[in-house]
């Protein structure tokens, strides 16, 4: 390929994988899957490394630099970069507006003229992004690369590259500098780590005739807000552009972060805010690049000709950056009140956080001239959702199992509503945290709840401990099933050690999870609307341990948990409450001791009558109903005298658990006193039917065939048993003469 069709090739992919980034960020719309555009992205990358003379700084592939930095530089802000006012009711909501109001008429505007753009508030990290296009100017040349200091221009002309005109109208912006707040005045340097950013752009295109013709979206918005148009058609006179907004972690990455933190077992996060403003003050930008960080936009410092903020928002848009999806323009506080109930609805559904909404003064010139007050202007103030935060105490610390043997720390708390849900229990996430907070029982703490992020104690109030507080050490032995605790350390990166405790029986975490599975599974209790994911949540929030927890679950503490809106908790506890009699069958089944499954359990619910009963027969007595061998019986037997399944019993009796003990009587007695057994496919009805109808008839349902079965129903393809019931002399009923017999 010739060094022309090389660099436009790469100018080509250039445009299209930014045009895919603008429609995924901006517009929220995807065209091609992720691997092809990571295909395109590979083979941009290719071709810069074949031709480093065409890598301009601002290629898609550019967003992780090179090394670690040592510090970062400090930069002073062009304008000061100003924090926000806080309301945290409608009374100070109107208390704000009537000093507006107030305020406009001295300075002789008028209130008539007075609107408010609102807009939800992410919980994220202020930064401030200046773009400039450096020395290219209209009709300058353009050497193919834009000036960097990395570019050689001399191996450039002596690979005999030709230079190309630049179009006036399609003049680039690059990200020169992004920093921090800081102080407000000062910001620290982070250019490196935004880069990574991707819904952040590298470059501004601000073609926007080119724009309206790819985006219909964008060419709606140019025909509806004409003077927005107009101004960005004289863009090109502009040399900088600052745009300040809002770097933050969506709920996703954040929770994936944190699964790969405890798979590492490595300290979990405590909330994406932290976890964003971390990511971005630190001096690795590959660090960074792993977050999955995002931005939104939210102010257009430049003055471009805008009038009111809601054409910043829009300009800011096309330019292509992000802003938050929920704005709204209001005339008045009751249509900002009631924009913020509807912000505050759609909460816990958005796929990021946020704490209030920001409502500023629409018109431009009146927010400029109300001016600033300490650090916050006086035209815009946040208008917060109820605290996520609040103090209780700590009764106790326990631990909990995870699926891979993992402890876990977990506080249970004096109840406490935060965001109008009762918080019962909150993670303590690992023994480093609970060292780093000094956290003990008896403490008053700061718990924290973050959209569905589990509540999590963020602070330990000292001054409250009281005398008797109570320090936490790891058990020894697993509370689950009593096997030695193993302690495991690792380092990462930075030589930072962590420790995790693990049970040191492998199974444990899987086994007691493999237990609750069993005991709500369809043939066991079958709980509506708790299935194994349910199950998952309940004992990673500490608060199920075992089966009879279940039963004394409470809606409070459903509510806090990710997917239980009030309503879906209601409805679980409804659907345990429909369960808590139960057939005696089922319920020896749901125990789940080795060697019993549904027909067995049926028979012991038969013969014994009660689970009292049960517990006292001997492996003798047990051994004496047919189809029971030694095994079986000492199994039974054997799980009795456990003293963990005694616990269990004892729960499930002060739970409240009744257990039917009157076995169905079945309505005929055509199958008195015989005895069935099944083998091979039925067609006219599943295992289960068949089964029921003979139960129904008095018969009774054996899993294996020996001298004393009466019948073996065979299906098609049958198994051994039939092989067994030739062996025996047994009747063989074909599917059909079955279906004859039970008419
Ligand atoms: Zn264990």
């Amino acid at each position: 390929m010739d060094k022309k069709r090389v660099f436009d090739r790469i100018e080509k992919l250039k445009k299209e994988i930014n045009y895919h980034r603008y429609l995924y960020h901006v517009l929220d719309k995807q065209e091609i899957s992720d691997a092809a555009l990571d295909s395109l992205k590979n083979e941009l990358m290719k071709l810069e490394k074949q031709f480093p003379e065409f890598l301009t700084p601002d290629s898609p592939t550019q967003r992780v630099g090179g090394n670690p930095l040592e510090k970062f530089r400090k930069v002073a802000h062009t304008v000061r970069m100003t924090s926000l006012n806080d309301a945290f009711s409608e009374e100070e909501l109107h208390e704000w507006e009537t000093r507006i109001k107030k305020l406009v008429s001295d300075f002789k505007f008028h209130v008539s003229e007075l609107d408010y753009f609102a807009e939800a508030k992410g919980d994220g990290f202020a930064v401030s992004l200046i773009y400039k296009n450096g020395v290219f100017k209209t009709g300058s040349i353009r050497l193919g690369v834009r000036q960097h200091a990395n570019y050689d221009n001399n191996s450039l002309k002596q690979n005999g590259f030709r230079l190309m005109p630049l179009e006036s109208s399609n003049i680039l912006f690059k990200l020169l500098t992004g920093s921090t707040r800081g102080d407000g005045i000062t910001g620290e340097d982070v250019t490196e780590n935004l880069k990574t950013v991707e819904s952040i752009p590298l470059s501004i295109q601000k073609n926007i005739v080119e724009l309206s013709k790819k985006h219909k979206e964008i060419k709606i918005i140019l025909e509806k807000y004409p003077r927005v148009k107009q101004f960005l058609s004289s863009i090109h006179k502009i040399t900088e552009i600052e745009v300040r907004g809002e770097v933050y972690m969506p709920k996703d990455a954040f929770n994936a972060a944190n699964k790969e933190q405890k798979k590492k077992g490595l300290p979990v996060f405590a909330n994406p805010r932290n976890i964003a403003a971390g990511s971005i003050r630190q001096l690795n930008p590959k660090i960074t690049a792993s977050r999955n960080l995002e931005f939104f936009a939210w102010d257009l410092v430049t003055n471009l000709g805008q009038e009111t903020h809601e054409e910043e928002h829009l300009i800011m848009r096309i330019l292509g950056f992000p802003t938050v999806p929920l704005t709204k323009h209001c005339k008045n506080t009751n249509e900002i009140i009631e924009f913020w109930k509807e912000v505050g609805r759609k909460r816990e559904k958005l796929p990021f956080l946020i704490d209030g909404v920001v409502i500023q003064i629409n018109n431009g010139k009146i927010f400029e001239k109300l001016g600033i007050v300490g650090k916050a202007p006086r035209g815009a103030i946040a208008f917060k959702f109820p605290a996520e935060e609040t103090t209780t105490i700590v009764k106790n610390i326990i631990v909990q199992v995870g699926r891979t043997g993992v402890l876990t720390p977990v506080a249970t708390l004096k109840p406490v509503r935060i965001g109008g849900v009762t918080v019962t229990h909150a993670t303590l996430h690992n023994i480093d945290e609970i060292r780093r907070l000094d956290v003990r029982t008896g403490d008053t703490v700061i718990v924290e709840r973050a959209g569905d992020v589990i509540p999590a104690v963020t602070g330990v109030l000292r001054r409250l401990r009281p005398k008797n507080a109570k320090e936490f050490h790891m058990p020894l032995h697993c509370p689950v099933c009593n096997s030695p605790v193993k302690k495991i350390e690792s380092a990462d990166k930075k030589q930072e050690f962590s420790v995790a405790y693990y049970c040191s029986n492998k199974n444990c975490g899987a086994v007691e999870r493999e237990k609750l599975y069993h005991f709500i599974s369809k043939k066991a209790f079958d709980i509506q609307g708790l299935g194994p994911k349910i199950i998952d949540a309940l004992i990673e929030s500490g608060l199920i341990k075992n089966a009879a927890d279940i039963f004394t679950l409470k809606k409070e503490e459903l509510e806090p948990l990710e997917r239980f809106a009030e309503k879906s908790a209601s409805k679980l506890i409804a659907s345990i409450n429909q369960k808590r009699t139960i057939e005696l069958n089922r319920f020896i089944y749901s125990l789940g001791i080795h060697h019993v499954g549904e027909e067995t359990a049926i028979d012991l619910a038969k013969n014994f009558g009660s689970i009292n009963a049960l517990n006292l027969a001997s492996p003798e007595k047990l051994e004496k109903i047919r189809d029971i061998g030694g095994v079986v019986a000492k199994s039974i037997y054997n799980w009795f005298r456990d003293k963990k399944n005694r616990e269990l019993l004892n729960r499930f009796k002060k739970a409240g658990l009744k257990i039917k003990i009157e076995s169905q009587k079945p309505k005929k007695h055509k199958f008195k006193d015989k005895t069935f057994v099944l083998t091979g496919e039925l067609e006219s009805f599943t295992r289960d039917e068949a089964k029921g109808k003979i139960r129904n008839l008095g018969g009774e349902i054996s899993e294996s065939v020996n001298k004393k079965t009466d019948y073996v129903v065979a299906g098609e393809n049958p198994g051994l048993k039939y092989n067994k019931a030739m062996k025996f002399g047994v009747k063989i009923l074909s599917e059909e003469e079955f279906l004859n017999i039970i008419k």
